[in-house]
């Protein structure tokens, strides 16, 4: 394959002899570590994630990369091309907490992770997990059970092929000094006649656990209603549902996070949290465990496919597939400013000293590679 590097997008450009790509270029790799030459390569470069110059070949898309694009189109440059990321420990608490009682529950199912190694890498309080703690012990003392054979962490591998009509697009980009109407090449290239652009389109991600004909997706939210509202659910789940048709329905495992108080009285130790959380969801446990059913021992909402709209779901990805085409041929991640201050809400957003800046602090964030 030639050179397809847009060199004009990029000050650090530096060709190589056999005019492939660039020398900081790495292709995509697979599992098996085999070369996807279809993907969008990465940059060697320590400054970055994606290679800014690569425009024509797609980035593969995940649920969580869509709904950065969709949330505001420079938060997904900033995290998913130049792969910013903020240090675990500068999380937000609500995100650490989701981080260890995801762990803990996935260490319960029989995962082989360190709930130690969680807790030191993310620095999360003494509060936290206690709370987080109190709420597990409950767990296990309610004897909640779950149907036994279900995959931990199992790959959500969704193929789509976005195909483009010829006169929807007629991108061209500078390569040195010539300007290439990439129709031209892509069709010499394929020898092809039709005058349509397709390119495959992969979604990943994770099912928390999967059985053969449904999923469970654990959630600990402050908000649990987020998750139990089909059209806050409707993207994530519905991707899901569409990577497998043998998926007949999911079970939404949501669990209140504990909003106990400190004493304003005397100092609240993390042990007496602890007892204190563990006594509470004793004492009313579908309050924590949403749809908890004390006969089954089980807790969660079932949602069944036929509830999603999957044909929306797989438009969507399409046009948002060619949307950041465009994006990243025009180089416009243009910022969606009402999002700054409420990217979820009342949650500013994690990027927003960046924004208010320009410098990246290597304080707080850091370039990550995969
Ligand atoms: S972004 Fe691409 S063109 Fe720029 S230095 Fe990195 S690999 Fe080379
Ligand atoms: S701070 Fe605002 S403009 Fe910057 S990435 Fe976040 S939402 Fe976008």
């Amino acid at each position: 394959m030639r050179n397809l590097l847009d060199t004009s997008k990029c000050k650090y450009f530096s060709p190589t002899f056999d005019n492939r790509e660039c020398s900081y270029y790495k292709y995509s790799e697979g599992e098996g570590f085999e070369q996807r030459d279809w993907e969008c390569g990465f940059c060697t470069r320590p400054e970055q994630k994606r290679c800014i110059a690569d425009i024509t070949r797609p980035i593969p898309l995940s649920h969580s990369s869509v709904e950065a694009f969709t949330s505001c189109h420079y938060y997904y440059y900033l995290t998913r091309i130049i792969g910013v990321s903020v240090k675990n420990e500068f999380l937000g608490s609500a995100l650490k907490a989701g981080k260890l009682w995801d762990t803990i529950k996935q260490v319960h199912l029989g995962a082989s992770i360190s709930i130690k190694k969680v807790i030191e890498d993310y620095q999360i309080d003494p509060m936290t997990v206690a709370k987080v703690r109190g709420l597990y012990h409950a767990y296990k003392e309610l004897g909640i059970e779950v149907d036994e054979g279900g995959e931990l962490q199992a790959k959500v591998d969704l193929k789509l092929n976005v195909k483009l009509g010829k006169n929807d697009f007629m991108p061209t980009v500078n390569v040195g000094k010539e300007a290439i109407n990439l129709w031209a090449i892509r069709e010499t290239q394929k020898e092809q006649d039709e005058h349509y652009w397709e390119f495959p389109l992969q979604v990943t991600g994770f099912y928390d656990r999967k059985y053969p004909t449904y999923f469970c997706e654990d959630k600990l939210s402050s908000r649990p209603e987020n998750y139990l509202d089909i059209f806050q659910i409707q993207s994530q789940n519905g991707t899901y549902f569409l990577a497998d048709p043998n998926l007949e329905y999911c079970i939404m495992e949501v669990v209140q996070f504990p909003q106990l108080r400190e004493s304003k009285k005397k100092e609240t130790t993390p042990e007496e949290m602890y007892k204190r959380v563990f006594d509470d969801v004793l004492s009313r446990p579908s309050k924590y465990f949403i749809g908890w059913n004390k006969e089954t021992r089980r807790y969660g909402k079932k949602y069944y496919r036929n509830e999603f709209n999957l044909e929306m779901v797989r438009k969507r990805y399409e046009q948002i597939a060619v949307d950041m085409m465009s994006a990243r041929w025009t180089g416009n991640f243009y910022p969606d400013w009402k999002r700054c201050s409420n990217k979820f809400p009342g949650i500013p957003c994690e990027m927003k000293a960046i924004c208010t800046t320009g410098c990246i602090s290597e304080t707080m964030y850091e370039i990550k590679k995969n």
